[in-house]
């Protein structure tokens, strides 16, 4: 979600994975690290430690659906992880919509696509899995020693509890970034993956009203999630989405400003 690399810093961190340069700034330890402890309460390390490589990995393998497709297509894409995310980029992309459009797309099914080989993971181990609406966990029905991954925006994913206390934080923790990733990266908000989409949906036949459009679609969809999230007490997704409605606001007004 991040629209230009962060310049070049004494800790970054630097790769290959399948060919493709990746960069680790220092921040994305540090904002991994935030939002393993955000749960308040004590600090478990060792949950701390998993929570961050399991971020590492889920948001490496999301990029790396961009960075193959943009490969794909002919270009030699670079990724950085910075912040609250991470970026596939390259000076020599496909920029044609339905280039543009389907590498949108393959970060969040990248995400899915690991998710479901956890679901298979947990499957093939004998254990139940399943889906219910938040708030609405009736543990005697469920029959079994069940573990609830937090919340995914509007439902929220149980499994059958693991007896190793490690193997569970990793599953519970793969399971709700890869998910939980992807449905917010696929929400029609600039620059997320389906604010991307949108828009070049949006210009396919007017490019001009076309980017205003996408940007007032982005303003009123993080206006909706940043209020959710006040009310549900989410002081993360308020400020996450607050900042996203307040950014494209300034893009449309800045974008109205040059064309007037
Ligand atoms: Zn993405």
């Amino acid at each position: 979600m991040l629209l230009v690399d962060p310049p070049p810093s004494q800790g970054d961190l630097h790769f290959r994975a399948f060919g493709i340069p990746v960069r680790v700034h220092p921040w994305f330890w540090i904002v991994a690290v935030m939002l393993g402890l955000g749960g308040g309460g004590p600090a478990d390390p060792l949950q701390t430690l998993v929570w961050v490589a399991v971020m590492f990995v889920s948001i490496l393998v999301h990029e790396m659906g961009h960075a193959f497709l943009q490969r794909r297509f002919g270009g030699h894409p670079r990724i950085t992880l910075y912040g609250l995310g991470g970026l596939a980029a390259c000076d020599d992309c496909d920029r044609s919509p339905r280039s543009q459009v389907l590498i949108s797309l393959a970060g969040p099914v990248a995400g899915f696509l690991f998710a479901a080989i956890v679901v298979l993971v947990i499957v093939a181990s004998g254990r139940q899995i399943g889906v219910i609406a938040p708030g609405e966990i009736n543990w005697d029905s469920l029959g079994v020693p069940a573990a609830v991954v937090q919340p995914m925006i509007l439902f929220q994913v149980y499994f059958e509890s693991f007896r190793s206390n490690l193997a569970y934080t990793v599953v519970a923790d793969l399971l709700q970034i890869n998910i939980l990733w992807g449905l917010i990266n696929l929400l029609p908000i600039y620059p997320l993956d389906g604010g991307r989409v949108a828009r070049e949906l949006f210009t396919l036949s007017q490019p001009r009203r076309g980017i205003v459009q996408s940007l007032w679609l982005s303003i009123v969809t993080a206006g909706a999630f940043a209020a959710f999230g006040l009310l549900r007490g989410s002081l993360l997704t308020a400020i996450m989405f607050g900042y996203l409605a307040y950014a494209n606001y300034q893009t449309l007004q800045a974008y109205e400003q040059h064309w007037r």
